[in-house]
């Protein structure tokens, strides 16, 4: 007897799967991965197949069948890689399997394909045309417009007005037309921005990288993972094409990943350009249709590149050859929901079970990639630029708003309307001020809901980051009725006016207030791009990822902006962030310059990006984290409780620590639970985990996530897990 286990699909951590259920006949085609309806109690759900057996532990004549099977399912290696990632990332089954189907499969109503109704003229139609037959006016002016298609079958569309449904289906019925409906595939639009691509002709270095990725595709068993070092405009990407190139030469497919679409459009565009229709992109910006078009393409090996951001890890790419990771320091490629996965990890275990080629690339790698990958340098800039002389401007000693820009910043933007340059300008945070602060008591404007600040806006209003509550920006203090009320720091906004003031040039704001709306993101870059001269100012977006050659100078606003997090990377963010701001400026054929304002002008990550020392950077980081026993020389998970009760909250945090305390190894450091300031209302607790070894900390996370799910201490408390937390 054919027997299916099948997980379903539901988020409960209570139930246990999978579940066998007994397969009749009709269901013969049912695979691991496909997607079935099945009934479970009194309910029916949508379950995967997670495995075939033969026999059942469960008496056979107590075992259901399912209802139904749909048609979209998921090749088995990805159901395995579904199920690798929920118990990775501590999270369910479901969840896990969520990642891998179809496009709307979980919710299971796979999008099926577009169809398109086709009509073509047949022999005895044409003999009607010429007398043989009496027709209706509306017939005959069916026949004499699909006459002119030349034995093509016509869109029923083209056809206008005429093609009504039941003339259609009267030619048809008399044989004197064929009616057909074929697959349409929706195209989803690219939007080319930036350099064009043309035929570039790979130096030295780049040669050499090809190659070696090439040795690495052609070499049998294992999965070499390379790490392409080269500073901003070495030509990375050309390397990727020409990877992807000769994987498909062999025979095997690509996934090519990307921070965000929106940041990389130019890498996108690139890779269609070079390999036409066998590159599908996947992203969150398709419409439901086109999306699950270019799934399908891949499915069926009509496409073998998959190009999109973090979740393409998931394509189903058959006969899988090589995995590229677009600036692999990027934190988008970590999943900020459940489950928590690091798409950076995911390609090293999907690509070590396909042998399938890593290829991580970036200017400013993470500590971790530089210890763990093999190396591959690209020498200096594809187009033999220089790279551009960064100055660091002390900004100790400077009074209030009128410090704001530097006066060598001052100076270097008003020098861009002579040189017909442009600035990408790099400011720490959106919205105008940061703070408000009564100056008479020292009262401060934080959200009823998060325990953050309040931001002030343009136009006036005061908003919450968190969880987007505006109010009106105060007259008075409320507590002591003064009308004196400082605002604190400066946000885009704010720049965007100091430079407006500055350099009498058009200033254009890319912040996600200004790109919220969908297309505004591209729309913000094409207008600094028209523009003869100008200034981009903006949050870190404006650092990524664009190739604009026009661009001659560089601003850091603020550098310190953040080293101030507490956090273990934060040395690592600012060095990444000033260095590829840097790798922005000077593309073209005029050199750049990148001035770099901060209140720390000795500390480490800055004076390395001044030199552009990405090696020595890394190499005095990896020392400090190995020092202070953090990754990539120790794993860190972490545990977040939310509650609306805080007494619950506290209740419940406290057990799961015991709990946990319970499970790890003695060698595990267990810290917390620390208070989180809330969000949208809810409290939050953390609990920190810090061990020599990766599966120290996955096992006793999943047992206590698993205990607390079904204790009733935990009514109201969602709990999460995030290993490897950014
Ligand atoms: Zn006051
Ligand atoms: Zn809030």
């Amino acid at each position: 007897m054919a027997i299916a286990r099948v997980e379903p699909l539901t988020t409960s951590r209570v139930l246990r799967g999978p579940f066998d259920y007994r397969l009749p006949s009709r269901f013969e085609a049912v695979d691991v991965g496909s997607v079935l309806v099945v009934p479970f109690g009194r309910w029916r759900v949508i379950g995967v197949v997670v495995e075939l057996a033969e026999r059942s532990e469960i008496d056979p004549s107590r075992l259901v069948e399912p209802v139904a099977a749909l048609e979209a399912g998921a090749p088995p290696e990805l159901v395995r890689l579904g199920l690798w990632v929920a118990r990775e990332y501590c999270s369910t089954p479901a969840r896990g399997l969520s990642l891998v189907l179809p496009p709307g499969a979980a919710g299971g109503r796979a999008a099926r394909p577009a169809l398109e109704r086709r009509v073509r003229l047949m022999p005895a139609g044409a003999a009607a045309l010429a007398g043989a037959t009496a027709l209706g006016p509306r017939q005959r002016a069916v026949l004499e417009r699909l006459a002119e298609a030349d034995g093509r079958a016509a869109p029923a569309g083209d056809l206008g007005g005429l093609a009504r449904p039941e003339t259609l289906r009267r030619l048809a019925r008399r044989d004197l037309v064929s009616v057909e409906d074929v697959e349409r595939r929706r195209v989803p639009s690219a939007t080319p921005l930036g350099a064009a691509p043309g035929d570039v002709r790979l130096n030295r270095s780049q040669r050499e990288a090809v190659g070696r990725v090439c040795a690495a595709l052609d070499r049998s068993g294992g999965s070499p993972e390379l790490l392409l070092h080269g500073v901003t405009g070495s030509g990375k990407t050309e390397v990727y094409l020409a990877a992807a190139a000769a994987a498909l030469e062999r025979g095997r497919g690509a996934i090519v990943l990307v921070p965000e679409i929106g940041l990389a459009p130019q890498t996108v565009h690139r890779f269609q350009a070079r390999l036409g229709d066998r590159v599908a992109v996947l992203h969150s910006g398709l419409s439901a249709g086109e999306r699950a078009d270019e799934w399908r393409r891949l499915d069926r090996g009509d496409a073998r590149v998959a190009v999109g951001p973090r979740s393409a890890i998931f394509a189903p790419v058959g006969a899988l050859g090589l995995i590229v990771i677009d600036e692999e320091h990027e934190t988008s490629y970590k999943q900020e929901g459940d489950p928590r996965y690091d798409a950076r990890e995911v390609a090293r275990k999907r690509a070590a079970e396909a042998h399938a080629v890593l290829v991580a690339g970036s200017a400013t790698p993470r500590p971790e990639s530089w210890a763990q990958l093999e190396r591959i340098e690209l020498e200096g800039r594809a187009t033999g630029a220089a790279l551009p002389e960064v100055e660091v401007l002390d900004m100790r000693d400077r009074p209030g708003a009128e410090g704001l820009l530097h006066e060598r910043t001052i100076a270097a933007l008003t020098d861009l309307r002579r040189q017909r340059g442009k600035a990408i300008v790099l400011a720490g945070r959106r919205g105008f001020a940061p703070h408000l602060v009564c100056r008479a008591c020292g009262r401060g404007w934080t959200c009823p809901a998060c325990d953050v600040s309040l931001v002030l806006h343009r136009p006036a209003s005061l908003r919450c980051h968190h969880c987007g509550r505006a109010e009106p920006v105060p007259d008075a203090c409320p507590d002591c009725g003064s009308v004196s009320i400082a605002r604190v720091g400066a946000g885009t906004q704010q720049v965007q006016d100091a430079l407006a003031a500055a350099a009498d040039l058009p200033v254009v704001r890319l912040d996600s207030d200004a790109a919220g709306r969908r297309g505004a993101h591209a729309e913000i870059l094409a207008r600094f791009e028209r523009e003869p001269a100008a200034i981009l100012v903006g949050t870190q977006m404006v650092a990524k990822g664009h190739d604009f050659p026009d661009v001659v100078l560089g601003v850091v606003v603020d550098a310190d902006a953040t080293l101030r997090f507490a956090d273990f990377r934060a040395e690592e963010r600012t060095f990444a962030l000033i260095a590829q701001l840097a790798g922005r400026s000077g593309r073209g054929d005029r050199p750049g310059r990148v001035l770099v304002q901060t209140l720390a002008p000795a500390a480490r990550p800055i004076a390395a990006a001044a030199r552009h020392d990405a090696p020595g950077f890394l190499a005095s980081e990896l020392e400090r984290r190995r020092a202070l026993r953090y990754p990539p020389f120790s794993h860190l998970a972490r545990v977040e409780l939310a509650a609306a009760a805080e007494a619950t909250l506290d209740q419940a945090a406290a057990g799961l620590r015991d709990r946990l305390a319970e499970l790890v190894a003695p060698e595990v450091q267990l810290l917390g639970p620390a208070p989180l300031h809330r969000r949208r209302g809810r409290h939050r607790r953390q609990l920190l985990l810090k061990g020599d070894e990766r599966r120290q900390l996955v096992e006793p996370i999943r047992g206590a996530l698993d205990a607390a799910g079904v204790a009733p201490g935990f009514r109201g408390v969602a709990v999460a897990a995030d290993l490897d937390p950014q």
